[in-house]
């Protein structure tokens, strides 16, 4: 008799990766944390008590705690580097599917330079949240990404709600939800919103064909080699020189010398503009195919950095301003960064000129900063004592929640230098205290 073979079973429920074959693709970040949800876990749990014992061959320990060494990491380096390529290898085995690369940059990060790929911060479009598929693509986790396609806004990158920044994954990451304060991240004032410019939403195309096109054909193993590229552009638009080439892609003369020399790579950022400057799509520039004839784009400007000039150094005026503020700020002496402040140079060169002089003005500010401390603490010692001794009248060893209780203002206890004077406080002031009160009676005036 014939018996069908049963398939092999999975340790994790099969979650479809959304957005496959699209530029809406999830990352591989969000994946976790919805596999994570599927399983009624954190990514933390799902990774320490799951995955970890899997990556490290150790199956049988599954359900308690991994310490030590890490394999797979959370953070910003999800999406791509050697940290995904192992993510996906354990989530693949684990999931029996196949593919995960798709969710990540693994298939052509090693065509850019490192530097300026990824970005730290977890961004999203709050408009994609509120339609209902809450789920993060992988195009806001790119550095050059400012913007979302679908919705022409600029992507937000602090949370609504307590305002922090958080990486794509974090060890409390739910779809949607800020891991934090658990808010939701679609919460945003349509007001809040900024719109997109055109180079920055062509942008977002651009990097979303490509990746579609890197998943499609296989990468090359190495971009065509940009000084040949940038030269083809330049005979194509009758650029001569690294000025006008400079000029034209918005970066200084001897950036686009050094690129066209090959002496440096442009990064992900700067290969889009090369691409937007002479018409041609990313894949091109990275493939080297440039045509004869090319009608160039005028970029937008980039933000201004206004360029200081070089001043003279006299130093008598130097010395004399020097002078002034010191005797200004006699009770409250200023250190060497305020006086390069007023004086208008940077404290290295005050210091290269008068190394002396800067010297005593640091030991001054520093022995001022000390007395200042010492008295800070001196303060808290005694409001702290007195709050300590009105705690101990209610109960014999009050607790620190107690004690903050008769703070004159909360969240003293936050700090650990307030926690160890309580602490001393604790051991000096023996009970006995308590069965012979001190004389209370000035605390009654508080
Ligand atoms: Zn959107
Ligand atoms: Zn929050």
């Amino acid at each position: 008799m014939h018996t069908p073979e049963i398939p092999p079973r999975s340790w994790l429920f099969s979650v479809p990766l959304l957005g496959r074959g699209t530029g809406q693709v999830e990352s591989l970040a969000s994946f976790v944390a919805r596999v994570a949800k599927e399983h009624f876990h954190r990514p933390s749990g799902l990774l320490h008590r799951g995955l970890e014992w899997h990556a490290v061959g150790k199956p049988e320990n599954v359900g308690r705690w991994l310490r030590g060494a890490k394999q797979l990491r959370m953070g910003w380096a999800i999406n791509g580097h050697r940290n995904a390529e192992k993510w996906i290898e354990v989530l693949e085995a684990q999931m029996l599917t196949s593919n995960l690369q798709e969710a990540t940059i693994s298939s052509w990060a090693h065509l850019f330079p490192k530097l300026r790929l990824l970005r730290r911060n977890h961004c999203w479009c709050p408009e994609c949240h509120k339609e209902g598929n809450k789920y993060d693509r992988l195009m806001w986790s790119l550095a050059p990404v400012k913007v979302c396609s679908s919705h022409k806004v600029r992507l937000v990158q602090a949370c609504p709600s307590c305002g922090s920044h958080f990486a794509p994954l974090e060890a409390r990451s739910r779809p949607g939800t800020c891991p934090k304060c658990e808010a939701f991240l679609s919460d945003v004032l349509p007001l809040q919103l900024q719109p997109a410019s055109t180079y920055e939403l062509w942008v977002a195309h651009e990097m979303e064909r490509f990746h579609v096109a890197m998943q499609e054909a296989n990468a090359p193993k190495a971009p065509a080699p940009i000084p040949e590229v940038l030269e083809a552009c330049m005979s194509a638009t009758g650029i001569r020189n690294c000025s006008e080439l400079g000029e034209k892609l918005g970066v200084s003369r001897i950036t686009a010398w050094y690129w066209r020399a090959g002496a440096a790579k442009p990064d992900l950022e700067n290969y889009l503009r090369v691409a937007r400057a002479f018409g041609l799509s990313l894949n091109d520039v990275v493939l080297g195919r440039v045509p004869t004839s090319i009608v160039s784009i005028a970029l937008e400007p980039k933000h201004q950095i206004p360029r200081r000039r070089a001043r003279l150094f006299q130093t008598q005026t130097v010395l004399t301003s020097i002078a002034s503020i010191r005797s200004d700020r006699l009770s409250n002496p200023p250190s060497l960064e305020e006086v390069a402040q007023y004086v208008g140079f940077s404290p290295r060169v005050i210091r290269k000129h008068f190394p002396e002089l800067c010297r005593e003005i640091s030991q001054v500010h520093i022995a001022s900063c000390r007395v200042k401390v010492a008295a800070r603490q001196q303060a808290l010692r005694l409001t702290l004592k007195e709050a300590y001794l009105r705690a101990k009248q209610d109960s014999p060893r009050p607790t620190r929640k107690q004690v903050s209780d008769h703070m004159p203002k909360p969240g003293v206890m936050r700090s650990a230098k307030a926690r160890a004077i309580l602490q001393q406080l604790e051991l000096t002031l023996p009970d006995k205290i308590v069965n012979n009160p001190p004389q209370l009676h000035h605390f009654d005036r508080a």
